[in-house]
């Protein structure tokens, strides 16, 4: 592994905005805290304080919610048409465009992620989300049904269906793409005309509220977006239990998404949760190997192994395995690892002391337990939150990082033999969030992506995402899905007219 140094220069606007504390955005003015309380945000390059953050707490969302309320109850945001919407939309997607550089400095300053990628990744996928549900806010429908009401001899009908904002949402996003889990959950929920409080994680608040920022200036009403930063169990605990919200959009931890669940059932608001992964991916003998080891690397290594859907658990045809697994290691020892700022660098530090003492963790269960690492297995550096990327070996079914959601750039590699074997073992899993598989043979790749329980599943290619594709999760990664146009069923209520003629 090799290690980069030269860091960017800081734009301008970002030095501005992190030099300032960043306030809460509540109907469409930015105010502090009601406890006047603030936290620090990290560099997790350095470990340094890169800004400090109002903390949102029960007050901030009680206000947010009122907000969000009044704007859905009563605000102009209802009678705007839906082509006036869309264009809103459509609007903030240019003005994100307009600030790439800034959006792509502050996800690396605040999560540590490379800036290159988050220059070509992270921000253009959150314009494009922007702009396909832009696209939707008209298209948006309801149905004609023709009825039969057997009970009502010779009557005459006429009844159809209305697709209609579900009302005041509460959406509670993580750290690990920061910008563009906003965007997957404020996309959708602006073009069915919803009122929002949205939560951003307490590790990298710093781009939600720049898109605040945004939000604001493209004209959206006041109230229609309001930003609460603060901590899980304070802020996000407050807006999951609230009366007041119609629904919960949470993506995080499986385990906080049974708390989310949890809280939300005082009131029955509706849940949507895209949450925790163990994906498998499975690379065949017949697989084109030139392609197919950057795959399986990249499946795991990008975004430091911080994807929900991270190819975490290997699975490799026996007489192949030696190679893939020294190949894949080859990719891991190639990686250039060092402060996201420094446009060299390939994989950052991971988001905070907390995870890297939890990937670090895993990494000693998992060779105590017997594991071997052939490439990494340690914290790298003595200054910021990295951690060299693994391969493990040896790894059996039962260890605890075999199953559990490791969230680091771990990488557990198992040999199989035949394909009912490895069906078995790739669905044993409490998750079912993501799968791939590379094989040349297109029939068994359709066999294996039909038996595969998860969500979204890759044939000869990994992490592939697309506003237009949905994604979400079998089992325990969640309920419902983002993105495409089934989210948008997350964020409309049907209602059933009838008229009788
Ligand atoms: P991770 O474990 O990867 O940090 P979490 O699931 O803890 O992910 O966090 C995802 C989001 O959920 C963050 O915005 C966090 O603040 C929020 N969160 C954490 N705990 C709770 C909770 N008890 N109730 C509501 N939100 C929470």
């Amino acid at each position: 592994m090799s290690t980069a140094t030269a860091e960017i220069q800081i734009h301008q606007q970002v030095k501005t905005f992190v030099g300032a504390p960043r306030k809460i955005l509540i109907g469409g003015r930015w105010i502090a805290a009601a406890s006047g309380k603030t936290f620090p945000t990290y560099n997790p390059a350095t470990g340094e304080v890169l800004a400090q953050v109002a903390e949102g707490g029960k007050a901030d969302v009680a206000r947010a919610v009122a907000a969000a309320r009044k704007a859905f109850d009563g605000g102009p945001w209802r009678k705007l048409t839906p082509s006036e919407r869309g264009r809103l939309i459509w609007k903030l997607a240019d003005l994100i465009e307009a600030h790439l550089e800034e959006f792509a400095q502050l996800e690396s300053l605040d999560n540590g992620k490379p800036v290159v990628v988050a220059r070509v990744a992270d921000v253009p996928l959150a314009v494009d989300l922007f702009r396909y549900m832009a696209g939707w806010a008209t298209k948006i429908e309801g149905n004609t049904i023709p009825i039969s009401v057997p009970y009502t001899p010779g009557a005459q009908y006429l009844a159809y269906t209305l697709r209609e904002p579900v009302g005041v949402v509460a959406q509670v996003i993580p750290w690990n793409f920061p910008l563009l889990m906003a965007a997957w959950k404020l996309g959708p929920a602006l073009a069915a005309g919803c009122t929002v409080v949205l939560k951003p994680a307490e590790q990298t608040p710093l781009s939600a509220l720049r898109l605040g920022e945004l939000i604001c200036e493209a004209g959206f009403p006041d109230g229609v977006v309001n930003i609460v930063p603060g901590y899980g169990e304070t802020a996000g605990a407050a807006l999951a239990a609230h009366p007041d919200v119609d629904k919960v959009a949470f993506t995080g931890s499986t385990e906080v998404g049974k708390f989310i669940l949890a809280a939300a059932a005082g009131n029955l608001k509706k849940v949507s949760l895209e949450l925790g992964g163990k994906s498998p991916n499975i690379v065949c003998t017949d697989a084109d190997l030139e392609s197919s080891i950057p795959g399986v690397a990249s499946a795991i290594f990008f975004n430091h192994g911080q994807c929900c859907c991270a190819g975490s658990r290997l699975f490799v045809e026996k007489s192949i395995f030696d190679k893939v697994v020294e190949g894949v290691a080859g990719e891991a020892k190639k990686i250039k690892v060092g402060p996201g700022m420094d446009p060299a660098t390939q994989m950052g530090p991971l988001v905070s002391d907390e995870q890297q003492r939890r990937v670090l963790g895993y990494l000693e269960s998992g060779l105590s337990d017997g594991a071997k690492a052939v490439v990494g297995g340690r914290k790298l550096g003595d200054k910021g939150y990295f951690v060299e990327p693994t391969v493990l070996v040896n790894t059996t079914q039962k260890m605890t990082i075999m199953q559990e959601e490791i969230f680091g750039p771990v990488v557990c590699a198992v040999p199989f033999t035949d394909l009912d074997e490895v069906l078995t073992a790739a669905n044993d899993s409490i998750y079912g969030l993501a799968a791939a598989v590379w094989t040349r043979d297109i029939g068994k790749a359709h066999r294996i992506a039909a038996e595969l329980r998860a969500g979204s599943v890759w044939i000869n290619c990994y992490n592939i995402f697309d506003a237009a594709l949905p994604f979400g999760g079998y089992k325990q990664s969640g309920w419902g899905r983002e993105m495409g146009h089934d989210v948008l069923e997350l964020y409309t209520e049907v209602k059933a007219v009838t008229v009788r003629l």
